[in-house]
């Protein structure tokens, strides 16, 4: 162990141990008696955290029949009123933020130091600021109505943050949610259905149904949603776009990336390789825009790579409960098999990083130089702690590589000429181009990508709009007279 002492862990498995049969769902305001259980382990040991419950259609259907009772009467509240309960979970998401982070951390194997300071800082401001929302919607977006019964279905890196996204403008806007966690991460979202009730949530407003694909299957296809907000990879994405077309359902993807990291010869170089931990490091590369593609160009690419290299060596990987740690455990090891196939399979110059490796389901911050822009670690999303690097000449070069890939989620630019900066920026196709600095979120800004990386964005404004529509029906058209 790399820090003075692990955070304890002991608070979250005293938590862990309230459900010693298994978790049920969280339907209408109460758990359900378990079924079907699985397991939900830690990837930095491999120890069982919990039993959690796969969910079948008829769980769905309960959940989804309780969240439709729920929605009028919800949706008829004071905005101040709804607003009064995102307030309350908000204060409450930060009284038990500790064991939240911890928790995450445990089911998830993301180091504590980003759990503590990045997501649950990032999921309380979520809910504060969708409360604000709540109450200026009716001024600011006067004519719109809920949708009515959200279906959301989220992914295993950020599991809090993307119940968050979703369930805080759902309920901003007068709709009533079934939430599918991600069968890797189920934990803080079932911990959060009891914060929900501590908030005095009114039942059937929040309802969590736990399990797989098919879960999240059943949810899609059920006939009493009226949007699906989903968060996953591209491949999944697609199905549901081709599972709901045609049904009237209302839909936002956002899906997989493999974001530029462009570094100008003029850049601040000791900057951008810090900034390139961030991008690439966080969460272990586990980052739908983690800026996975460095793009260098020439004449500074050897001290660039050199200086990388170095800070590689001085990464810590090792327990996420370590407070000290910045890569922490991969989520499950079926992942890890995944990224161990591709790097295996990639041509190209590898550089491991020199750092203490602790044994099982780790892997180690990874390098690749002197690949093609068509080889499939150039093009395909890792997903792990692996960056692949190109040089390129011109800033239109620069742009071209950039735009080389079927997504476009996020971009980051580094450079002192701001005029460059601001002539690359719109030239790339992604949802959010950073300047001099990466990952940088917000919730009053609009979150999302383009080309295969998804449509709609989180966050915002327009991140509420999503979850409204125009009221009412539309007049009937008159027959136009010859
Ligand atoms: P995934 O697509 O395998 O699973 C995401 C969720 O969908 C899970 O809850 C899963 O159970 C469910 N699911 C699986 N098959 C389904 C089906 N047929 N119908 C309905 N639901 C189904 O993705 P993942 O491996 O959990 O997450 C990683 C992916 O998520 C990466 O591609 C990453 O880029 C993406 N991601 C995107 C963003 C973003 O904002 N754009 C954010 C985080 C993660």
């Amino acid at each position: 162990s790399y820090g003075p002492a692990p955070e304890s862990s002991a608070e979250a498995q005293a938590w862990l141990a309230t459900h010693p049969a298994g978790f049920g769902h969280f339907i209408d305001g109460t758990f359900t008696a378990p079924e079907a259980l699985f397991e939900s382990r830690n990837p930095a040991t491999g120890a069982v955290l919990a039993r959690v419950s796969q969910g079948s259609p008829a769980s769905v259907d309960a959940a989804v029949a309780a969240a439709r009772r729920a929605q009028p009467k919800w949706a008829r509240l004071a905005p101040h009123k709804r607003a009064q309960y995102l307030y309350a979970l908000a204060r409450l998401v930060q009284k038990h933020a500790r064991l939240l982070a911890v928790l995450e951390s445990l089911d998830n194997g993301k180091p504590i130091r980003e759990s503590r300071d990045i997501d649950l800082p990032l999921v309380a401001r979520h809910f504060y600021y969708h409360a604000g929302l709540a109450q200026l919607a009716p001024a600011e977006q006067p004519g719109m109505e809920p949708l009515g019964v959200c279906g959301a279905i989220i992914p295993w890196n950020f599991p809090l943050l993307m119940l968050a996204w979703k369930v805080a403008p759902a309920l901003a806007a007068g709709n009533t949610v079934v939430l599918k966690p991600a069968e890797y991460t189920p934990l803080t979202a079932l911990l959060f259905a009891e914060i929900s009730r501590e908030a005095g949530l009114p039942k059937g407003v929040l309802n969590i149904v736990t399990g797989d694909g098919d879960t999240g299957a059943a949810l899609v296809d059920h006939p009493g949603v009226d949007k699906i907000a989903f968060t996953g990879s591209t491949s999944v994405g697609k199905s549901i776009r081709r599972a709901t077309a045609g049904s009237g359902k209302a839909l936002t993807l956002e899906l997989g990336g493999k974001s530029p990291y462009i570094v100008f010869d003029d850049a601040d170089l000791d900057s951008a390789v810090e900034g390139l931990v961030d991008a690439i490091w966080f969460n272990g590369g586990q980052v739908c825009c983690a800026g996975s593609r460095l793009l260098v160009q020439e004449g500074v690419a050897e001290r660039f790579h050199t200086k990388l290299k170095r800070r590689m060596d001085g990464l810590r990987i090792g327990d996420p409960l370590d407070k000290c740690i910045d890569v922490g455990a991969v989520v499950d090891p079926v992942q890890l098999a995944t990224i161990t196939r591709l790097v295996d399979a990639s041509e190209g110059e590898k550089y491991t990083a020199a750092t203490p490796m602790p044994s099982g389901c780790f892997y180690p911050p990874t390098l690749i130089i002197g690949l093609s822009a068509a080889s499939p670690l150039m093009q395909e999303e890792i997903f792990g702690p692996v960056l692949v690097s190109m040089t390129f000449r011109t800033p239109a070069e620069a742009v071209e590589l950039a735009n080389n890939t079927r997504y476009g989620l996020a971009a980051t630019v580094w450079t002192e000429n701001v005029n460059l900066a601001l002539d690359i920026a719109p030239k790339l196709r992604a949802g959010v181009v950073w300047i001099n600095g990466t990952n940088m979120f917000d919730a009053a800004a609009g979150f999302g990508g383009v080309r295969e990386s998804g449509f709609g964005r989180e966050g915002g404004w327009e991140g509420l709009l999503a979850y409204l529509r125009p009221a009412g029906k539309p007049a009937a058209l008159k027959p136009v007279r010859a």
